[in-house]
C-alpha cells in the first residue's frame, strides 16, 4: 500500500508530495513540529502535544493553519488513510512561501504537513532488554531548545556523533556541567536513594518532552519519588539508572556513558516498572488532560 502525506490541504503520495522550493522552512527552518505516538489507532496525549504546538507556534509567532478541530481531523485522515494501528504522526508547520528574506513576510498563509508511519513500540515486558549506550556532548543548542522548532542541525551533529561511536544517544551537557537533555530525548537518573531525578523544564534549557510529563504523572501516581534538578554526568555515572525518554521510543535504558558503566551496567529495575506503567497508560490515549490546557487557537 502506497503511504499518503498531507500537504497543505491535500492528501498526495508520499513519493509525490512536495512544498514549494522558497518555504521558509526549507531555506530558514522557520518552523515548528510534533511527533506523536500512535497506540492502537489512537493517539497518546494528543491534546498535550497540540498544546505544545500550539506554543512552539506562538512563541515563533507563526499561525495555526487551521483550527484545532480541522487538525485533528486531518490527523484522524491521515492514520487512517495510512492504515496505521501502532505507529508515529509527524506534523510540520512553517510560516509558509514568500521570495527569501529573513524578516516575517505578510499575509501568506503557513504551510502544514503531515505524514505517518507504522512504528511499533517494543512490548513492555523486555526480559533481554541491555539498554543502549551514550556519549557525553556540549550542548551546542540555541538559547531556547523549549520551542520545538524544525531547526535541528545541533541535535543531528550530536547524534551522528553517537552513531559514530556506536552509541544511541548523545546526553548533552551545559557550560555549568550540568546534562540538559539527549539530543532527541529528556534525560533522568535514579539516585541510589531511589529518587528519580530530571532536569526542570521552567529555564528554557530543555524541551518539555511530552513523555517526560507524562512519566512525572505516571510516577506520582505510583507513590515514585521524583525530584526536578540539575544533575551532572558525574552524577549520572553514580546513579542506579539512567534512562531517556520520548514519544517515538517512549524509555530506554542507558546503560553506559562514554564507555563507562551506569550503575551495574545493566538496565533496572525503575525502568521495567516505568515501563510497565506507561505502556498501559498509552494504550488508554496517554494520561495528560484530555482537554486543551491552553487555548489561543478559539475556531
Ligand atoms: N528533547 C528533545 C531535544 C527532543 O527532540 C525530544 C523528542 N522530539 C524530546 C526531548 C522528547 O519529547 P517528547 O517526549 O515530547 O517526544
Amino acid at each position: 500500500m502506497s503511504r499518503i502525506a498531507y500537504v497543505n490541504g491535500q492528501y498526495a503520495l508520499h513519493g509525490e508530495a512536495s512544498v514549494h522550493i522558497e518555504d521558509r522552512g526549507y531555506q530558514f527552518a522557520d518552523g515548528v513540529y510534533e511527533v506523536i505516538n500512535i497506540d492502537g489507532g489512537r493517539f497518546v496525549d494528543e491534546e498535550a502535544h497540540l498544546d505544545r504546538l500550539d506554543r512552539s507556534l506562538d512563541e515563533l509567532r507563526i499561525a495555526w493553519p487551521m483550527s484545532r478541530r480541522a487538525m485533528k481531523l486531518v490527523m484522524r485522515q491521515v492514520v487512517h488513510r495510512n492504515m496505521i494501528k501502532d505507529g508515529l504522526i509527524y506534523i510540520q508547520i512553517t510560516r509558509g512561501v514568500a521570495p527569501r528574506d529573513h524578516g516575517f513576510p505578510h499575509g501568506i498563509p503557513p504551510s502544514i504537513v503531515m505524514t505517518a508511519k507504522t512504528f511499533k513500540s517494543l512490548p513492555a515486558e523486555q526480559p533481554d532488554d541491555v539498554g543502549v549506550a551514550a556519549i557525553t556532548h556540549p550542548d551546542i543548542r540555541w538559547s531556547r531548545p523549549d520551542i520545538k522548532s524544525v531547526a535541528l542541525l545541533p541535535n543531528i551533529l550530536c547524534k551522528q556523533k553517537a552513531r559514530e561511536a556506536g552509541a544511541y544517544e548523545a546526553l548533552l551537557v551545559d557550560s555549568a556541567g550540568y546534562v540538559t537533555e539527549g539530543s532527541s530525548t529528556n534525560v533522568w537518573i535514579v539516585t541510589k536513594n531511589n529518587e528519580v531525578v530530571t532536569r526542570a523544564a521552567n529555564e528554557n534549557a530543555i524541551l518539555n518532552g511530552i513523555t517526560r510529563q507524562a512519566f512525572i504523572k505516571l510516577m506520582a501516581a505510583d507513590g515514585l519519588s521524583f525530584v526536578e534538578r540539575k544533575f551532572t554526568i558525574a552524577e549520572a555515572l553514580e546513579a542506579k539508572e539512567c534512562f531517556i525518554t520520548a514519544s517515538s521510543t517512549r524509555i530506554k535504558s542507558v546503560v553506559s556513558i562514554d564507555g563507562k558503566p551506569v550503575g551495574n551496567g545493566h538496565p533496572g529495575e525503575t525502568v521495567a516498572r516505568l515501563r510497565r506503567l506507561y505502556w498501559t497508560a498509552a494504550e488508554a490515549g496517554g494520561v495528560l488532560p484530555k482537554v486543551p490546557t491552553n487555548i489561543r487557537e478559539k475556531r
